[in-house]
């Protein structure tokens, strides 16, 4: 079976001391794809080396997650920290002198479960308006991270022209999953729909040509501990027992999804 991770942290402390086994278990479960996100100035470094590293089954995206984008100290992560705010324009700069290099611009979003102070808010929608004029720029697929802003992220985007939009691990109510769908948004469900009924409703209310798989690993574990790349596995089982297709049929609609997506 052919299967891909379109959205896993490689970079975190986790998987510091294995990660060549952790790809090789990927490889032996079928994975032939895997997209390494980075969130911020030293991990985008990070994924792009990892990425040249691992090539061709690891490519990067380069990301200015909406919490490090503001410079808001994050918990104990894992993922090396962002010092300070993102400087946009250099992150900008950055990403174009790769563009060559990577598979997409993400995570980026819209995150009001950090980030509650309304003046902050909207400094980070000002942020998030300027990542997809950007990505419309340099024509590259949008993978958006949104908690608690699902139906104004979706809006914002829904006002301009990016097509290549990817929802990875989305959590917006029924309406708002219908709008992303009426739009052409692909839902990138999460390994852990093994456990949580809402990745279910969405890959029952979405075309299985707008879906893809991915583990968010370290995090999101559909068995426990640690999570990994191998476990996509468990998204492509759980979408083929919602649609009533075998579990060939759904790895092989996601793998073209995939190609037509991120090329
Ligand atoms: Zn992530």
């Amino acid at each position: 079976m052919i299967l891909v991770d379109d959205h896993c942290h490689l970079t975190h402390e986790l998987y510091k001391n294995d990660l060549d086994q952790v790809l090789e278990r990927a490889r032996k479960a079928g994975v032939v794809a895997i997209i390494c996100s980075g969130v911020n100035v030293p991990t985008n470094r990070e994924a792009l080396e990892i990425a040249k590293k691992y090539t061709p089954l690891v490519r990067a995206s380069l990301g200015i997650y909406p919490v490090d984008a503001l410079g808001i100290p994050a918990d104990e992560s894992g993922l090396s920290r962002q010092e300070g705010p993102i400087d946009l324009d250099s992150e900008f700069d950055f990403i174009k002198k790769n563009k060559h290099d990577i598979a997409a611009i993400g995570e980026v979003g819209l995150d009001s479960h950090w980030v509650k102070d309304p003046e902050l808010q909207k400094k980070q929608r000002e942020n998030f308006a300027r990542v997809i004029q950007f990505a419309e720029d340099i024509k590259k697929p949008l993978v958006v991270h949104t908690r608690d802003a699902e139906s104004d992220a979706v809006e914002m985007l829904a006002s301009s022209s990016v097509k290549n939009v990817v929802l990875h691990c989305f959590t917006g109510r029924k309406s708002v999953v219908k709008r992303a769908i009426d739009l052409g948004y692909y839902f990138s469900i999460p390994a852990i729909i093994e456990k949580l009924q809402h990745f279910k409703m969405i890959a029952e209310m979405a075309s299985i040509n707008q879906l893809l798989s991915e583990t968010d690993g370290p995090w999101l574990s559909p068995i426990s501990g640690r999570n990994e790349p191998a476990n996509v596995l468990y998204t492509v089982r759980n979408i083929a027992k919602v649609k009533g297709f075998t579990e060939e049929e759904v790895a092989n609609n996601i793998w073209l999804n995939f190609q037509r997506v991120f090329g």
